[in-house]
């Protein structure tokens, strides 16, 4: 692991460099570069080169500890982020080292409720590779905040207790984290001092999540057996755990490839603002959320069809020639389209649903369960539509990790959805454009966000009240694709599945369905 010679600091980070501390546990710490501040707008930076890293796990897994035993001993901190640690006397778990979760748990708000609140990003450079931190949120009320933050990851670092192993908690991470295109997943069987270093209990926990890992497609699954306090590998090979020959938890860290950037997709421009200047300019104000643009490109828009070729790409400081995802801009075109915000404009050869159906995969946030009575609406990436139908079709079970046939939906279940908006909406399969291909449902009298999702499929036809939804009745599955099944409890649940089954097969070829069971 070559670290380069260049010391580079950010914008937000101001005290100077601290001597690498004794307890560094890497020969080549002086390279390594950190800021804890908070990035502005991580999101949007130029983050070529650098690893977005989701941290998820239960409360009391040992989370802030891990990250911040790999910042102390991968990072140069400054001076007074050590003292933090070293003067508050506080010890860690293992009544042995220093309670390094301060680094990470600096919101007052925060230690007193001994939970992370809110998505914290922070990032540190080792070499040339950036490592953001996401520090999502334990607690089962916070799935929410870890639901929006995993659309952004290129890994998970998914954390377990040794001793308890993969819950149904660490399950549902792993479904969200499928839901939000997280694929590379790193599990740290933390804790391992609690469990006597045991590599019995390490296997028996790295075989469920095997298992787990298999279920979802994750791909670079691995896991590893760490001790935070101790930083046993997690930023050095444990010498307790001799039989683990595997990368520390850093190595893995430095070696992943970055996931392939959000340039290279169709281009979106979901329009947030039409700007006029009372005379002749007329621009088009959004961010780029997939793919390119460049002066002179034909564009489309969503809804309507129509076409138009950009004339400008106006910025804050100047005109580009081209623009790329990330960027906000104001496109003039060469004639006017008459559309408003919510609008998504493409490139023409490949664009976006001008959806009257979906379905789409749920993680329900509200503490309200659907309720069916309910007005929802949607809301796409700048567009607000009101729904006529809203229907839970499956829900997962965290145990058996099946989608079973179900129609309603609780605080953090993760369903999936049949959606009609009132009027089509412009949106993208989440696996083919994440930026476009992402919705929340909002309550249409509070205003609050209840679930939030991605866009599994996206019809174009209408389904409703034409005549021409087909049904899927008992009768004609009995008949054909559960004729095997008898009455039992076993074969109910089977055809349940079926059912669900079929009908999103046939939903996602275009086909409006609806079930009468
Ligand atoms: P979080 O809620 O997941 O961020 O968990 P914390 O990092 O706050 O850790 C919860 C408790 O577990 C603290 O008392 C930690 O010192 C302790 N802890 C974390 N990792 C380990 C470990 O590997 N071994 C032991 N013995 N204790 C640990």
């Amino acid at each position: 692991m070559a670290a380069s010679a260049s010391v580079k600091k950010t914008a937000l980070a101001e005290p100077a460099l601290a001597e690498p501390a004794a307890t560094s546990a890497l020969p080549v710490t002086k390279a390594g570069t950190l800021s804890t501040a908070l990035a502005r707008h991580p999101a949007l930076a130029d983050l070529t080169g650098s690893l977005r890293v989701l941290t998820c796990g239960s409360v009391d897994d040992g989370k802030s500890t891990l990250i911040g035993r790999l910042l102390w001993d991968a990072s140069d901190l400054f001076e007074d982020q050590r003292a933090t640690v070293t003067r508050s006397g506080r010890l860690a778990g293992d009544g042995e080292n220093p309670d390094f979760s301060l680094l990470v748990d600096g919101l007052a708000a925060e230690r007193e409720q001994g939970i992370t609140i809110d998505i914290a990003w922070r990032y540190f450079e080792w070499g040339s590779r950036r490592l953001v931190i996401i520090d999502s949120p334990g607690h089962e009320q916070y799935t929410r905040n870890m639901a929006t933050g995993a659309s952004h990851a290129d890994v998970a670092l998914l954390l377990v207790d040794a001793r308890a192993g993969i819950k149904r908690q660490t399950r549902r991470h792993a479904a969200i984290l499928d839901l939000a295109g997280v694929k590379r997943v790193i599990l740290a069987v933390n804790k391992m001092d609690l469990v006597g270093w045991s590599e019995a209990s390490y296997r028996a926990i790295a075989d469920d999540f095997a298992e787990l890992a298999r279920r979802f497609g994750f791909t670079d699954a691995i896991s590893i057996p760490v001790a935070a306090p101790s930083g046993d590998n997690v930023t050095r090979q444990s010498a307790k755990m001799p039989w683990y020959d595997g990368p520390t938890l850093l190595n893995q860290l430095m070696t992943l490839p970055p996931r392939e950037g959000r340039t290279s997709g169709p281009f979106r421009l979901p329009v947030q603002l039409i700007l006029r200047d009372g005379r002749d300019f007329r621009g088009l104000a959004g961010t780029i959320s997939s793919g390119s643009v460049k002066v002179g490109d034909a564009i489309r828009d969503t809804i309507s069809g129509e076409r138009a070729r950009v004339s400008r790409i106006v910025t804050m400081d100047r005109d580009l020639k081209q623009a790329v995802a990330g960027q906000a801009v104001t496109l003039t075109l060469d004639r006017d389209l008459d559309i408003a915000r919510g609008a998504v404009l493409s490139e023409v050869s490949d664009p976006p649903r001008a959806a009257k159906e979906l379905v789409v995969r749920l993680v329900w946030m509200a503490e309200t369960p659907f309720d069916a009575k309910t007005g929802y609406l949607v809301r796409t990436a700048t567009d607000l539509a009101p729904l006529s139908e809203i229907d839970i079709l499956k829900r997962l079970d965290l145990e058996t990790l099946v989608a079973a046939v179900s129609d309603t939906a609780s605080v953090n279940d993760i369903v999936d959805v049949r959606l009609v908006p009132g009027r089509a909406v412009a949106v993208d399969r989440f696996s083919q454009a994440p930026g476009t291909g992402a919705v929340l449902i909002v309550d249409a009298v509070s205003g609050a966000t209840v679930a939030g999702g991605v866009v599994l499929s996206a019809s174009e036809a209408a389904s409703i009240d034409d005549g021409t939804v087909f049904r899927l009745t008992r009768e004609r599955l009995a008949a054909g694709v559960c004729k095997d099944l008898t009455d039992s409890e076993r074969d109910t649940e089977e055809f349940a599945r079926r059912a669900g089954e079929v009908a999103i097969l046939l939903r996602s070829a275009g086909v409006p369905v609806r079930l009468d069971l």
